[in-house]
């Protein structure tokens, strides 16, 4: 978003007056001490004071750009929504990729999930699709979120990374096995942000124009191809060059070589949903593709770099709630928990008014009864009435918009079953990663990569812990666990 160059204006104070000296502060006699009155000394030292504000507690450290989506296929039978609506249709984005655990100024090249967060500026509100570069997540219930992502951070005594929290609650969470499993592949550290796939890893709803939804889960495929760093190379580029993946991405899109990405879907229908294996709405089980073949949607293209990175980047706040007609949610617990956070994470890091700042900014229509606030911006809605209902102005809820009802089962306040049908089956995903899909090398370097962030538990509990994880990979593939076994110099008899 351009701004006016402000290279040909006065010097002026925030509230426009201009300055009359901007190195020497005022003083009783060219020695000092500095007067009260200099208020443009002041001002300008206050604002400094207060440039930071919180970063994000998860994805703190991230990239983005501007482009476009271009609609290539017609999915008018599953979506009404009007992004869909036209093959050829284009449609502005914005995407900021992320490292998830690390602090603002932490590397982009460490072992660790990638944020693949797109905000869609849609003429019937912005869409949000707010995923990672992997299809699955470490946890399926909100409730688990915060205690897992402490195990990221630091440990609490001594500030540092600590794979022992991480392993003791991987290996007391075996959910966790498919998502670990993706984060010790290969794919566990992506060469940059142009070569990684990003998934919604949700599962959402489409709706179509006779109100039928269908479940959908989307796929957003890299045309660069895929490509990752080594162990070795990432851990050289986290001390040379800690932002490489900003700069990787900055340098593309600078020399015009657009990088680019393929958005396809995964439908499932009620009926298929009922007798799936696992549960659908499972956020650590993805949908083979073998019953729910990708379908293509459209083409994205990032083109056009930010004017300024905190004005757009670090301001840019997105958030699964906001999904536009033809898109719903899901039953998904996770997603449930997000629609909830995210917002709410926003309010606190930004303010109430974050949907105001121009980048997050519906650039259509907006129009309802909320008002007041810190740092509302935009008229505060000027003189019309801020009740609803009233006799004075002409706003309307529009009924066409209304979603069909979801059919679930009705048992009330339910907690989860550890043991109900497909919820404790965390290994054969994984397995079906390792066996099919993973060739010998990748196999290898899996296990290398296992075995090498396991050396790091440490303490007390430290052989329980490495046991317990080496059990789980055991249910997974024998191979698998005595491989890592091997390197950790642990014999096979302590947990088959
Ligand atoms: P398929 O053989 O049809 O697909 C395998 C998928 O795995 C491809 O999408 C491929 O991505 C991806 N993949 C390859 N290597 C890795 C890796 N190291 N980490 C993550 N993904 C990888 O198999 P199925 O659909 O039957 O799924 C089998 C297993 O593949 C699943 O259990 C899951 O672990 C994994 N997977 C499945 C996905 C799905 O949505 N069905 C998506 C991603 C992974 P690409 O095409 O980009 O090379």
């Amino acid at each position: 978003m351009k701004q006016d160059n402000p290279s040909d204006k006065k010097l002026t104070t925030a509230s426009g007056r201009p300055y009359l000296e901007n190195d020497n502060s005022m003083t009783v006699g060219p020695r000092g001490p500095i007067l009260l009155q200099d208020y443009f000394l002041h001002e300008k030292m206050a604002h400094f004071n207060r440039e930071r504000i919180p970063e994000r507690v998860v994805h703190a450290k991230g990239s983005g750009a501007f482009g476009t989506f271009t609609v290539t296929h017609d999915i008018s039978t599953y979506s009404r929504a009007k992004i869909f609506n036209e093959i050829g249709k284009k449609t502005r984005l914005l995407i900021r990729f992320s490292t998830v655990g690390g602090e603002k100024g932490s590397s982009d090249t460490v072992r660790d999930p990638r944020g693949f967060a797109v905000k869609f500026y849609t003429e019937d509100g912005n869409w949000d699709l707010v995923g990672n570069n992997t299809p699955i997540f470490f946890v399926k219930d909100p409730k688990k979120f915060g205690d897992f992502i402490h195990t990221q951070k630091r440990n609490p005594q001594t500030n540092l990374k600590s794979p022992t929290m991480m392993w003791d609650y991987w290996s007391l969470n075996p959910e966790s096995m498919h998502q670990v499993m993706i984060l010790m592949s290969d794919r566990g550290t992506p060469y940059g942000y142009r070569h990684m796939n990003g998934y919604s890893s949700h599962t959402f709803s489409l709706i179509n124009a006779e109100n039928e939804r269908v479940w959908v889960k989307f796929h957003i495929k890299t045309l660069q191809g895929i490509k990752n760093f080594s162990p070795e190379e990432a851990e050289k580029l986290s001390g040379t060059d800690p932002d490489w993946a900003q700069r990787d991405l900055l340098e593309a899109i600078e020399s015009e070589n657009y990088p680019k990405w393929s958005l396809k879907i995964q439908v499932m229908t009620d009926e298929q949903a009922k007798s799936f294996p696992w549960n659908p709405f499972d956020l650590t089980k993805i949908w083979p593709h073998i019953d729910y073949p990708l379908m293509e949607v459209g083409e994205i293209e990032l083109n056009e770099l930010p004017e300024n990175y905190f004005a757009e980047v670090e301001q840019s706040a997105f958030a699964p709630a906001h999904v536009v007609d033809g898109i719903g949610y899901s039953p998904d617990k996770m997603l449930q928990g997000r629609l909830l956070s995210y917002p709410d994470a926003h309010r606190y890091r930004l303010g109430v008014n974050y949907e105001q700042i121009p980048v997050n900014k519906c650039p259509y229509h907006v129009a309802n009864y909320q008002r007041d606030g810190f740092m509302r911006v935009d008229g505060n809605g000027g003189g019309s009435p801020n009740y609803w209902p009233n006799s004075f102005d002409n706003i309307k809820t529009e009924e066409s918009y209304k979603e069909p009802s979801m059919k679930m089962e009705s048992t009330l306040a339910d907690w989860y079953d550890r043991n109900a049908k497909g919820e404790d089956d965390h290994y054969s995903q994984p397995r079906s990663l390792f066996r099919d899909v993973m060739n010998d090398q990748e196999r290898k370097n899996l296990i290398k990569n296992y075995a090498a962030s396991m050396s790091g538990i440490s303490g007390s509990k430290a052989e329980e812990i490495t046991l317990r994880q080496l059990g789980h990979l055991h249910k997974v593939d024998g191979g698998l666990s005595t491989g890592v076994a091997a390197i950790l110099g642990i014999e096979t008899g302590k947990f088959s």
